[in-house]
């Protein structure tokens, strides 16, 4: 039986990231979508939102479940027994980022192994940040975002 979490913000959940959950769902026999609620970072949308946002893309999966966590990213995933950590790389300034991040886990954790799925070509360019800066101009996510997103971006934005 094969494990694998997926973490991250989520804040929003992208076309990219659904991509990822999509191939890695293919890949697993369970995936769990951790969504990180960090005390250091600023988020736009609250834990529950992010939450219930992830919730309605993972419809199609059986085998795709998504929870919170608050604490370190690798003691959770080490208390409901997971060993594979799926991140996403969208080009060589992710790669460093994260290759740093998985050094750090595996001092933490060294059970822990961290794999890297390159996006798919189609969504290297999809990133939160811009997707909220984008939006926030009210401008057309509608290419990055599935629509229950994009709709909570407009609501987010309005007035
Ligand atoms: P974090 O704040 O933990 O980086 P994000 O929600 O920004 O959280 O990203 C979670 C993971 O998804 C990261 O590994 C990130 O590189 C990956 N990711 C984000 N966008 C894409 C994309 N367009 N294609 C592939 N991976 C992506």
């Amino acid at each position: 039986m094969l494990k694998a979490a997926f973490p991250g913000s989520f804040d929003p959940p992208t076309f990219g990231h659904l991509n990822i959950i999509e191939r890695a769902a293919a890949i697993f026999d369970e995936l769990l979508v951790v969504v990180a609620e960090n005390r250091q970072k600023k988020y736009l949308f609250s834990s529950e939102e992010r939450i219930r946002l992830v919730t309605g893309l993972i419809q199609p999966w059986k085998n795709v479940s998504v929870a919170l966590c608050d604490s370190l990213v690798v003691d959770f995933l080490n208390k409901r027994d997971i060993r594979l950590l799926i991140r996403g790389i969208r080009g060589t300034v992710d790669f460093s980022y994260e290759f740093e991040l998985s050094m750090m886990n595996k001092a933490l954790a060294g059970n822990i192994e961290t794999i890297f799925m390159t996006t798919d070509p189609d969504y290297f360019v999809l990133r939160s940040s811009a997707i909220k800066e984008l939006a926030s101009f009210h401008g057309d996510v509608s290419a990055m975002v599935p629509p229950p997103v994009a709709e909570a971006l407009r609501i987010k934005y309005a007035g």
